[in-house]
């Protein structure tokens, strides 16, 4: 049996970003979700590392240079195949922490379930 990459155990993790990035609409963007492999949650710690120096997705770079002021507001466990489908979704506001706080960003959100 083969075995599905996309089906291997993870942490997905979620950005706001204080200022819109780029355009308004569809070409814009507040929010980042992104994945790790495996069950060390130092992973997660490491990738927003490589986030803050520019060598992750070119999208948080963006953020970073342009003063978007990421903040990290939620980390759950997840597959690839979780963060295709919710990022399919498009529904990153219900999800975010910060965005149903009205703004205010509070202590981050960790857990077990899917948003
Ligand atoms: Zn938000």
């Amino acid at each position: 049996m083969a075995l599905d990459a996309w089906g291997l155990p993870g942490f997905l993790y979620m950005y706001h970003f204080r200022h819109r990035l780029g355009g308004t609409g569809r070409n814009g963007a507040e929010h980042y979700v992104g994945f790790v492999l495996g069950n060390d949650p130092q992973a997660v710690i490491d990738r927003q590392k490589a986030h803050k120096i520019g060598s992750g997705a070119k999208i948080m770079k963006a953020a970073f240079d342009q003063g978007c002021d990421p903040v990290l507001c939620r980390v759950w466990v997840g597959t690839r195949n979780d963060e295709r489908r919710f990022k399919r979704s498009g529904h990153f506001d219900r999800a975010c922490p910060v965005c149903k706080n009205g703004g205010d960003t509070l202590p981050l959100l960790v857990g077990s379930t899917q948003p």
